[in-house]
């Protein structure tokens, strides 16, 4: 039997990332997870990379792990969203987003998952109140007055004051703890590959909202994007059954020229899109964090970095109290962090679901309104840089390590 302050099912990147910030910040904390961490650095456990958002960025820099991640990291200068195909980027009716508006040098990166999970291994192993269990399944939590008991599928168990699950979407000890939550799939699937094109990318990601969905290309390390293909959920197979031939002329039809050739550089991967909202982010000794709070479609690119909002705020008000003293599994304490959290999880994950309902169909007197409403965007100053502070994730209450201070 192990003790700690705090026990987290789930090792992924949210997980991770809110032990570390725990442990930085003196609490003795466990974190498991299902799966062996060396298998989560392979090419082949997660083909998918992630917009990081300025304030993420920020953090990473405060935790002390962006310096392990920034070689691998490419910098967003430009976003250029179209409504309609790429050819339609010099219309008025699209967005043009530039770091150098707001005078700063990027408005994001863009890192492979597996470098990011990297940079957190690494920086886990030295970390003295860290201790990583895997690969070892959460098969339950119990709670009792006063602690929390985590028993894990190797027969061991862990006894904490608070248990957090960061175990993602389809999470089992949700529901074992009776959270109900909301949701639904979209008829869409995600295809998500790594491209090579002729000409540099100079930092640019696109975003095409065609009708099947958004197709956004996003900017890599070398010459290389990253796509995030929205296509509809019965058309997916098919495209993904093709040959490299086909399926390259399929994606050079929906890319556009700007970049001159392009083709695949390894595999194909597809991901099922569906939204969900737990009711409830906290329990007495319980909380939720990451995609197993909330899981939203990623045509904003944001669903790590709201995980990891909710990382940073759940360390600031944990180590808050207990600087003071306080029973960090106690539900008061919690539910500042509920009531710190929720709200913005559920704007955001409203949004984005307003915004796929919004472009990923082909209706003529909707499509007018949305171009209308693009065109205003772009031709003023103060909305586009109010747009540019959301993709950054400079808004809302943020947490001190959002702001790259010691929580
Ligand atoms: C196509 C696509 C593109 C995306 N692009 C972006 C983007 O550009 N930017 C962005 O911010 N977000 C993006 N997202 C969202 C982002 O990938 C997720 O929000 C993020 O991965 C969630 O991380 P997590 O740690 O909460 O969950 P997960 O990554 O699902 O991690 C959960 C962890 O829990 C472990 N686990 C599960 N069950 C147990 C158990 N019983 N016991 C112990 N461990 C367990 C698993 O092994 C896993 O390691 C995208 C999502 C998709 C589908």
């Amino acid at each position: 039997m192990r003790q700690a302050d705090i026990v987290i099912s789930g090792g992924g990147m949210v997980g991770l990332s809110l032990g570390l910030a725990l442990a930085q910040g003196g609490l003795r904390t466990v974190v498991v997870d299902a799966a062996p961490m060396a298998a989560q650095l392979d090419a082949a456990f997660d083909g998918r990379v992630s917009a990081l958002a300025y304030a993420t960025i920020r953090m990473y820099r405060a935790l002390g792990v962006w310096e392990a991640m920034a070689p691998n990291a490419q910098p967003i200068r430009e976003i250029l969203v179209t409504d309609g195909a790429p050819a339609r980027a010099a219309s008025p009716f699209s967005l043009h987003f530039d770091a150098a508006e707001v005078g700063a040098p990027q408005l994001g990166a863009i890192v492979e998952n597996r470098h990011i999970r990297a940079a957190l291994q690494a920086r886990a192993e030295g970390e003295p109140n860290l201790t990583l269990i895997a690969p070892a399944a959460v098969t339950g939590v119990t709670v009792e007055p006063g602690g929390v008991t985590a028993m894990l599928a190797n027969g061991e168990t862990v006894t904490a004051m608070l248990a957090v699950a960061a175990d993602g979407r389809v999470s089992p000890l949700r529901e074992a703890m009776g959270i109900k939550s909301i949701g639904w799939s979209y008829p869409q699937t995600g295809i998500v590959a790594t491209v090579e094109h002729e000409k540099p990318h100079n930092g640019v990601a696109y975003e095409h909202f065609l009708p099947a969905g958004p197709f956004a290309i996003l900017p890599m390390t070398g010459n290389r994007s990253s796509l995030v293909w929205t296509e509809k959920k019965d058309l997916a197979p098919a495209l993904l059954a093709l040959g490299e031939a086909r399926f390259n002329d399929e994606l050079a039809n929906r890319f556009g020229a700007h970049l001159g050739a392009v083709k695949t550089a390894g595999p194909r991967w597809s991901y099922p899109l569906s939204f969900h909202i737990a009711r409830d982010f906290v329990k007495p000794r319980f909380a939720l964090a990451g995609d197993c709070a909330h899981g939203i479609h990623p045509i904003a690119g944001q669903g790590l970095n709201l995980g990891l909002k909710d990382a940073a705020a759940l360390t600031e008000v944990l180590l808050d109290a207990a600087r003071l003293g306080q029973d960090i599994g106690a539900l008061d304490v919690l539910k500042r962090y509920e009531r710190w959290r929720r709200f913005d999880s559920v704007a955001l994950a409203a949004g984005t679901d307003a915004l796929n309902r919004l472009f990923s169909n082909d209706n003529a007197p909707l499509r007018a309104i949305r171009d209308l409403g693009m065109g205003i965007v772009d031709s003023i100053g103060p909305a586009r840089r109010f747009f540019m502070r959301h993709a950054g994730g400079d808004v809302g209450k943020l947490p001190k390590l959002m702001k790259g201070e010691a929580a």
